[in-house]
């Protein structure tokens, strides 16, 4: 874990790609029913940076949600193979939520959270040492 860090990522189709430099400052499970619809999985999970970490490559298209909070949730994916690629919050200026599922090495990711447990399914088992939350957490990082 070093500011030397670098994980890559790809879309499905190859036409995103994406660099990080670094550590996330944190990674979480969400299974939230939008996470849920939007990926056709139980649960996603995120790893967040600050935008001056991770230099994206390629058109995404985005999907902008209101969530209960008020808050503007953008959702972007590759507009050819549909994947999610990552994510922004309006209440979080300069972060951006990238999808795991997309890196190419993520071994360096080690979610500490889950939020929104109360839509996981009960097959959907979520191992590790997490700090779970019912709904979002109190106080966001
Ligand atoms: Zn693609
Ligand atoms: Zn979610």
């Amino acid at each position: 874990m070093s500011e030397n860090t670098k994980t890559t990522g790809s879309c499905l189709c190859g036409d995103v790609t994406y660099e990080i430099s670094g550590d996330p400052m944190i990674a979480a499970h969400c299974c939230c029913t939008d996470c849920q619809k939007s990926s056709g999985a139980d649960h996603i999970t995120l790893a967040f940076y600050s935008d001056d970490q991770v230099k994206m490559s390629g058109a995404l298209a985005e999907f902008a949600v209101i969530a209960d909070s008020g808050n503007t949730l953008t959702r972007c994916f590759c507009p050819k193979c549909g994947s999610r690629i990552c994510g922004r919050n309006s209440a979080h200026e300069g972060r951006i939520g990238i999808h795991v599922g997309t890196m190419d090495n993520p071994q360096n990711i080690k979610p500490s959270v889950a939020v929104f447990t109360r839509g996981r399914r009960e097959w959907d088992v979520l191992s590790g040492d997490l700090t779970t939350f019912e709904a979002s957490p109190p106080v966001k990082g």
